[in-house]
């Protein structure tokens, strides 16, 4: 039985700094049944702040006996959850983004604290997460369902139902905003939600949990349980748990939607990512400078949307030489973040020495690069690698740091052949001033989500979002309707009301 920890009851969560000073912060527990609680495990795990390489706090780490636990809170929640109107259960959701609205400064600076990233790209996380809470407002007004009358007397309808307790798992690169692609939809689908948040960034899914609290979401609608493989299978294998979002990499995407489906449950995980950025010769060169730097280091690279392969078709110098020029004066530290971990760093340089030594030429290098004061920091400064051919790992692989590959091709077919011969599909854009060229290669790319002009093509709401291939597992995407249509459905009705020729009300 777990005991509520005295930590967090009626206790200020609010993170101190302002600024990018170190602070220590709070234990993250689980969030379950409407208290703080510790794992059952009796362990935890420090939750390091990028910047600095050194722990800020700690997670619990869970098992399966705070899965069930949960389980049986959200059980027990479920029965009044789905009875309540769907226009009842989206008033939380907008009161849950008056508080994010209300809090936004402090969060900003709190995720940027667990994750590495700019005050500025915190504030791109939580507000695009706003926004999937604005899409669940709309929910009762779009989700009405349907009828009509399909033969004489005969009516036919439909609406969506719940799935009941529902699952999610989350990756360290959106603390908030890739909670938010789940948790909003459904809710005000009437389902209990179970979230594991990344292990490495805690914090934002736990904020999140007291701000629902806060906006009168009942005790056991949604919880929170920390941990890691343990507490991910323990959520999966529930025979309760009717459905599980994944967003992550590859590897752990395909195993879950395997060891769910197996299951019978219902899986859409999203994987990882090597986004094609195809620039031709006629694309406008400061445009495509400053939008190509922006999707290969925004967020230091660990975007799933950031572009990490160029492929340069024919004369392309004079572009490539604009886009060196605008890396070149990123400001680690201020424009560009810490990447997550020492590991991630270790990696990362190991990339960008294999391509060199491979005969990639080297434009702009990252390695060694530090910020004062912050020295013992996960810094990599902007790389840009030139000449990378197709088969190195620099151009296979999802690096997932600040390196940009270029590849080059002499015509537009060779490039669109790249690109459809990686094996991830979430991403992909075409740089060009010529509307037919652009229309030729969307018709061709091989990816869910592509960009004209545009280097991080995320779809926003009310679109959905999800790639093709290795990027995805599943049917559907995650976020706007195609999210609400996962996390719930559909129940047809066929009824027949006539008055009989023989009867009357007299008899
Ligand atoms: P990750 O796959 O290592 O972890 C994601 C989640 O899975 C975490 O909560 C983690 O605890 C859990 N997990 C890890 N190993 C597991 C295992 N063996 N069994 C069960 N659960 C396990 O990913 P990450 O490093 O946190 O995030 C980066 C990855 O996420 C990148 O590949 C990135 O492209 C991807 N990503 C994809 C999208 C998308 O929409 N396609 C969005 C954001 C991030």
């Amino acid at each position: 039985m777990h005991t509520q920890s005295r930590a967090h009851s009626g206790q200020s969560l609010a993170y101190g700094p302002r600024n990018y000073a170190f602070a220590e912060y709070t234990t993250a527990l689980n969030w379950t049944g409407g208290a703080f609680r510790p794992g059952a495990t009796g362990k935890s795990l420090p939750v390091d702040n990028p910047r600095h390489g050194k722990a800020m706090g700690q997670v619990t780490l869970s098992d399966g006996h705070d899965m069930q636990a949960a389980v049986e809170a959200a059980q027990a929640a479920w029965p009044g959850w789905r009875a309540t109107p769907i226009k009842e259960r989206a008033q939380v959701m907008y009161r849950l983004k008056a508080l994010l609205e209300r809090d936004l400064d402090e969060l900003c600076w709190l995720l940027s604290a667990e994750n590495g990233k700019t005050y500025a790209e915190a504030k791109g996380d939580i507000e695009k997460g706003i926004e999937c809470i604005e899409f669940a407002c709309s929910l009762p007004n779009l989700a009405a369902g349907g009828q009509i009358d399909v033969s004489r007397g005969v009516n036919c309808q439909v609406s969506y139902e719940p799935l009941g307790i529902v699952g999610g798992v989350v990756p360290f690169n959106f603390p908030v905003m890739v909670p938010l692609w789940m948790i909003p939809n459904a809710l005000v689908a009437g389902n209990c939600f179970i979230l594991k948040p990344s292990e490495v960034v805690p914090y934002g899914a736990m904020r999140l949990a007291k701000y629902l609290q806060e906006a009168g979401l009942p005790d056991g609608v949604f919880q929170t349980v920390n941990g890691q493989q343990a507490a991910v299978e323990a959520l999966v294998d529930h025979p309760a748990v009717q459905a599980v979002g994944f967003v992550g990499s590859t590897k752990v995407a395909r195993l879950l939607y395997a060891r769910g489906s197996a299951l019978g449950k219902r899986m859409l995980c999203l994987g990882g990512a090597k986004n094609h950025v195809l620039v031709v010769p006629d694309a406008d060169v400061d445009l495509t400078a400053a939008n190509v730097v922006a999707s290969s280091f925004g967020c230091a690279g660990q975007r799933c949307m950031a572009s990490s392969l160029m492929v340069a078709v024919g004369p392309t110098q004079r572009i490539i030489d604009a886009m060196v020029a605008v890396a070149r004066k990123i400001r680690l530290g201020e424009d560009m973040g810490a990447v997550i971990s020492a590991a991630a760093k270790a990696r990362i340089e190991g990339y960008i020495a294999g391509a060199e030594a491979a005969g990639a030429k080297v434009l702009v290098d990252g390695r060694g690069a530090t910020v004062a004061g912050c020295e013992a920091g996960n810094w990599v400064g902007p790389t840009v690698l030139d000449h990378v051919r197709p088969d190195m790992p620099a151009a296979c692989d999802e690096i997932f740091g600040p390196v940009l590959s270029i590849v080059r091709t002499r015509t537009l077919d060779e490039a669109i052949q790249v690109e459809n011969a990686n094996a991830y599909g979430n991403g992909a854009a075409i740089f060009t001033t010529s509307g037919a060229v652009a229309r030729y290669a969307v018709e061709r790319l091989e990816s869910g989500m592509v960009g004209i002009n545009i280097g991080v093509p995320v779809p926003r709401e009310p679109f959905s979002f999800g790639g093709f291939a290795d990027s995805k597992f599943g049917h559907g995407d995650l976020t706007g309707l195609d999210g609400y249509r996962f996390w719930s459905r559909p129940k047809k009705v066929t009824s027949k009301w006539a008055i009989q020729a023989d009867q009357n009300w007299m008899n």
